[in-house]
């Protein structure tokens, strides 16, 4: 097989290729170094060089040559800080930010904030790494820590996760200062501001840096290769993806951990099971902020989500107004949904609070509508009949609360997608926007409490004050008596 392995994986120039066609490569052998900001980029696979070009090295490999999983050429360095920049790190959730630069603050003891939020529906990857690898994970934390000299470390994961929330509050109870906070299931979560104001209560400008609070923000698989890199002195050859939408055996999600870097989307497709018929299109990342792609683009270290969609609903040549999110796709991405669903775009309004950054949309405060109404009246003045939104849960909740009275059709840009894993779309906002930490009481419990009638006895044998709540939530509370 020839794998394609991109010199470009990461924000930043790309890299400058060591090997020319013809050289020999292992496992773990560097092959591309930065030339400014950027990451090294290392062979995946024992095989030879077949090509360079200014976009990428192409490796030949034969499945039966390559060495075992734990197989590779070790990384040479002494601190973390070393092997953190020597194994060509960057921010796997998508980012792609080298993490040498973003590691290299101090936090004067503030925090290191794991995003577990894995905000983008039916990626499983990170929750499904933190079910099994709690431990590495929490490696990875004492190490940022430490890097970063930061005090705290703290995962922010969804409250819906209840198993790994378990898992992860039992390892953290036996650490120092690193702790769980849970989020509520809406979109956006995820996005950095979005973690520092849910788990600190600052709400960074959106051209502040988490650092601003003391804080750096790191994916559940940044911290997995950083505990790796420093640990195991492995570096970054492989990316953990998931897979889903219209595939043969059915259209839930497939987790592959350690995806080889260069594997096609189709390979992993047919792995997967392999595509079942006519489909829309196929979306690398996840439903909200993925692009189209091509079963022969290459799997890079910021590649998270593979789905394969059923072919798009028919608008008819309608017009169609989009409305913009800073935490959707973008204008280019909205335009090519519209036109695949046959429609014409007449229109186009950005949400009020998605800030214009250097030419890319940044929300105020994600996932706290301010309104849709005007933006909603603006597109139906404009002459058109459907609306295509790309919002938050929040936002989109507040489009249906005008849109259908004004007579527009409302579509969501997730829509194909949801419709094909047969997920419910994404409308109404049916989740509450606050949970409860751990050990709080939930919304529940405390109305329970407040319409609760108690009973107060005392037993002289025992020495202890009862009391008895007789209804509301049914529990009974023992305090010792103070003589
Ligand atoms: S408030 Fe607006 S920009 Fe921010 S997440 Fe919601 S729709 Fe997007």
């Amino acid at each position: 097989m020839k794998y394609k392995i991109l010199v470009k994986q990461h924000i930043g120039a790309p890299c400058a290729p060591t090997v020319k066609a013809g050289d020999k490569v292992e496992r773990g052998m560097l092959i591309a170094e930065p030339t400014g900001l950027g990451a090294a980029i290392f062979s995946p696979f024992n095989g030879k060089v077949a090509d360079v070009d200014e976009n990428a090295i192409y490796i030949e490999a034969k499945e039966a040559d390559q060495p075992k999983e734990d197989k590779y050429i070790p990384l040479e360095g002494e601190t973390p800080a070393d092997l953190i920049k020597a194994a060509g790190l960057v921010g796997m959730g998508g980012a792609g930010f080298p993490t040498a630069v973003k590691c290299n603050v101090d936090l004067h003891g503030g925090y290191i904030l794991v995003n577990a939020a894995e905000c983008e529906p039916l990626l499983e990857h990170n929750i499904g790494y933190l079910a099994e690898h709690a431990d590495k994970l929490i490696e990875g934390v004492k190490i940022l820590k430490k890097l970063c000299n930061a005090s705290h470390g703290v995962f922010a994961i969804k409250a819906k996760h209840e198993e790994e929330v378990k898992t992860l509050a039992a390892l953290c109870e036996k650490e120092d200062n690193i702790s769980v906070h849970l989020l509520p299931d809406i979109y956006p979560m995820g996005e950095e501001r979005a973690v520092v104001r849910e788990v600190l209560g600052k709400l960074l400008e959106p051209t502040d840096l988490p650092s601003k609070a003391d804080a750096v923000v790191i994916n559940v698989e940044t911290v997995q290769r950083v505990a790796e890199a420093v640990i195991d002195k492995r570096p970054v050859m492989t990316k953990n993806v998931s897979v889903a939408g219209k595939l043969k055996g059915g259209t839930h999600t497939r987790v592959f951990y350690d995806v080889p870097l260069g594997t096609t989307v189709g390979e992993l497709i047919e792995r997967a099971g392999g595509i079942d018929g006519e489909y829309g299109e196929i979306v690398m990342g996840g439903p909200f902020t993925g692009k189209p792609t091509t079963l022969d683009a290459p799997i890079t270290k910021t590649t998270g989500g593979i789905i394969v969609t059923k072919p798009f609903e028919d608008l008819k040549g309608a017009k169609v107004g989009l409305l913009l999110c800073a935490c959707g796709g973008n204008e280019a991405r909205m335009r090519d949904i519209a036109e695949k669903m046959n429609g014409v775009v007449e229109c186009v309004q950005t949400c009020k609070q998605a800030a214009d950054i250097k030419g890319t949309l940044k929300c105020e405060n994600p996932g706290n509508c301010p309104g849709q109404a005007q933006k909603c009246m603006n597109i139906k003045k404009a002459g058109c009949t459907d609306i295509l939104i790309g919002n938050c849960s929040d936002c989109t909740n507040t489009v249906m609360g005008s849109a259908p009275k004004l007579g527009l059709n409302v579509h969501h840009q997730t829509d194909t997608i949801f419709d094909t894993v047969g997920k419910e779309r994404m409308r109404y906002l049916t989740t509450s926007k606050s949970v409860p930490q751990l050990g709080e009481q939930t919304e529940e419990e405390a109305a329970a409490l407040e319409n609760c009638v108690y009973e107060v006895t005392q037993d002289v044998e025992d020495g202890m004050l009862h009391i008895d709540i007789k209804s509301g939530k049914n529990i009974e509370i023992e305090l010792p008596l103070f003589q």
